[in-house]
């Protein structure tokens, strides 16, 4: 197996036009001294997600940034996923919520389609691909992902998305309703940036 690469350069682009995340993942970084500017400050095209797998999307919208740059980028993918529903909606679940972005309507459709197939499984889970992509083409990428149910009514105020329909693993309660504290450390996003950071960004020390 070859040696994962590690990130010498201190400047780095965030491959995404959303500046929740862009706030979200410099403070992420900052305690590693990292520079990090986003695609759009650098005026970067926001490409298409056609892939059919976070780790594809991610990729392709990593890979894109830097190439464009000339600097090391970071992009993410991320989505929920249904048993019943094969995996639905997956990495459709910003698609699910159409163009007004109405997550209650999202979440109906969830529920709907699920109860629809008859299925008593109720497993669910939240998935995120992160990915660190070189100029040269080169692409580190980790999986995260956390697993528990869906529940019906949606529960909470807090988060966004999926977040009040779903409960993790041995908690009793749903994303919507938990503290962002709790929920970031326990959330697919976390844990794909625990493993990024062991893999690519730590000197192993
Ligand atoms: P993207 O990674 O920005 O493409 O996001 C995909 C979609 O997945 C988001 O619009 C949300 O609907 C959903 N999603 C991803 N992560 C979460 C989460 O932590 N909570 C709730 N929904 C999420």
């Amino acid at each position: 197996m070859t040696e994962p690469r590690k990130l010498t350069e201190r400047k780095i682009v965030l491959a995404t036009h959303n500046p929740g995340k862009v706030v979200e993942i410099g403070e992420l970084l900052a305690p590693l001294g990292l520079e990090v500017m986003s695609a759009e400050e650098l005026g970067l095209p926001e490409p298409e997600e056609t892939g059919t797998t976070f780790t594809a999307n991610a990729e392709l919208k990593a890979l894109a940034a830097a190439k464009a740059s000339g600097l090391p980028a970071l992009a993410d993918d991320s989505g929920f996923s249904v048993a019943a529903l094969d995996g639905d909606p997956g990495v459709y679940s910003a698609r699910w919520a159409g163009p007004s972005k109405d997550f209650r309507l999202a979440m109906e459709l969830v529920k709907d389609g699920a109860r629809a197939t008859g299925s008593d499984d109720d497993a669910a889970w939240f998935t995120c691909a992160l990915t660190l992509a070189w100029p040269d083409g080169h692409c580190e990428t980790v999986l995260g992902e956390v697993h528990g149910t869906w529940v019906w009514p949606p529960r909470g105020e807090h988060g966004f998305g999926y977040d009040p329909m779903f409960i993790p693993e041995g908690a009793d309660k749903t994303f919507g309703e938990a503290d962002s504290d709790w929920k970031h450390s326990v959330s697919h996003r976390a844990l794909a940036y625990a493993k990024l950071v062991t893999r690519c960004l730590s000197d192993g020390s």
